[in-house]
């Protein structure tokens, strides 16, 4: 069975487009690249020995920008970019069902192979924001659109913009970086993490294929949140199974070696062979990482899981945010340090459902020295006279205040 011919036309992703880009603007990264794959590697092998008991759920806080040219901000409908948060909701939840594997669809490896990653999503805000460009594209415009509704701090959120693509493409995701497990400590400001622009770290979604059940959504192939599920794979390391080259390698061992990607409209999901160094395999166009209908899709493997996993400890932004995400619970914790200080304090800042917080800060006098900040998490006090200072942190109605002291 054929869908519409314009569904033909489309084109899935356009991460491998974004790297080559990368890539070309910074010919360093490459080494970084093959260094990463080694660190994945080998923190792979550790988790397997070490692992006694099964996987902590790693919940990831979500905020979706939408990006829209609709006049007067009406809200829903079709055509308009400006989809209704039931649309964003479905997306969130097609997430939460495809990497925990309760999707309904039974494939033919979903028994068999099909795990639970062990991570789930939770929609934090919804971020709208008017703007006179109709589309963008998913290769060239991601500064700006994280110029037009910033991320917010991608050590600490999975953002996601979903607005009107140009050529054809469904979505986008920029891949991880990752360094040696020594690297961890040295923070965030390393050359590799320069390079790659924390700024624009996250996902770009075209509204059309965003979430499920919506009157925006109009494709009868890629028509079930598939998109999103897909480009989130990448932002957590995983690579296309055919491994972007002819037989090429997505260093999973569980997934079939595959000829090349299955971009079909063929929604009935026939099966798909491949001739590799004289072997016939079947192609797993059941996982996510394929170019499959969003219906044929059912399967991560447990391979795929170990490697998200591991780039969840190795990337310094998402390891961050996964430490976040593990102490957020109803109540508001801020912990400062050094105290005394003298050059830069340093706040951890664990705040109720993941929202975002201000910083005020007095001197002992009262006087307010920083206003309303928001996430701020680094204070330079070189310029303080030394003293007594309080610092007021505000977060889902909660307020905490600690003293610090300049000397
Ligand atoms: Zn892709």
């Amino acid at each position: 069975m054929l869908a519409q011919d314009s569904d033909a036309l489309l084109q899935r992703c356009a991460s491998t487009e974004l790297e080559a880009l990368k890539l070309s603007r910074y010919p360093a990264l490459q080494k970084l690249r093959n260094k990463s794959e080694e660190a994945i590697q080998n923190r792979i092998k550790v988790n397997k020995a070490l692992r006694t008991s099964a996987d902590e759920i790693v919940t990831i806080p979500v905020v979706v920008h939408v990006i829209h040219s609709e006049e007067g901000n009406p809200i829903g409908g079709q055509g308009n970019a400006n989809i209704s948060d039931d649309q964003i909701q479905s997306q969130i939840d097609v997430l939460n069902e495809d990497y925990s594997n309760t999707s309904g669809y039974k494939g033919f490896y979903t028994d068999s192979l099909g795990v639970d990653t062990g991570i789930r999503f939770k929609l934090v805000t919804v971020v709208r924001t008017f703007n006179e460009k109709t589309q963008f594209s998913p290769i060239t415009d991601a500064d700006e659109l994280a110029a037009i509704s910033p991320a917010w701090l991608t050590n600490r959120y999975l953002n996601i913009w979903v607005c009107r693509l140009s050529d054809r493409y469904l979505g986008t995701s920029q891949f991880p970086v990752v360094t040696e497990i020594n690297e961890l400590t040295t923070g965030l400001s390393n050359e590799a993490e320069k390079a790659v622009d924390a700024l624009t770290d996250g996902v770009i979604i075209d509204f059309r294929y965003f979430g499920r059940n919506s009157p925006a959504i109009t494709s009868a192939v890629y028509n079930l949140g598939r998109t999103t599920t897909h480009e989130v794979g990448h932002w957590l390391g995983l690579i296309h199974i055919w491994g972007d080259r002819n037989c090429g390698t997505d260093h999973c061992a569980d997934t079939p070696t595959a000829f090349t990607k299955n971009e079909t409209t063929d929604i009935s999901c026939t099966p798909v062979f491949s001739d590799c160094r004289g072997v016939t395999t079947r192609n797993m166009i059941e996982n996510y990482m394929d170019y499959s209908p969003d219906a044929c899709m059912s399967v991560f493997t447990n391979d795929q899981k170990e490697r998200m996993h591991a780039v969840l400890q190795l990337s310094p932004r998402r390891a961050k945010l996964v430490e976040y995400s593990k102490i957020s619970g109803d109540n508001l914790l801020v912990e400062l340090y050094p105290n005394p200080v003298s050059d830069q304090l340093t706040a951890n800042i664990y705040t109720p459902n993941y929202q975002i917080f201000t910083v005020n800060v007095f001197d002992q006098r009262g006087h307010r020295i920083v206003s309303d900040a928001v996430n701020l998490n680094y204070l330079d006090v070189n310029k303080f006279p030394s003293g007594l200072y309080f610092y007021k942190v505000s977060s889902g109605g909660q307020t905490i205040t600690k003293r610090f002291v300049v000397r």
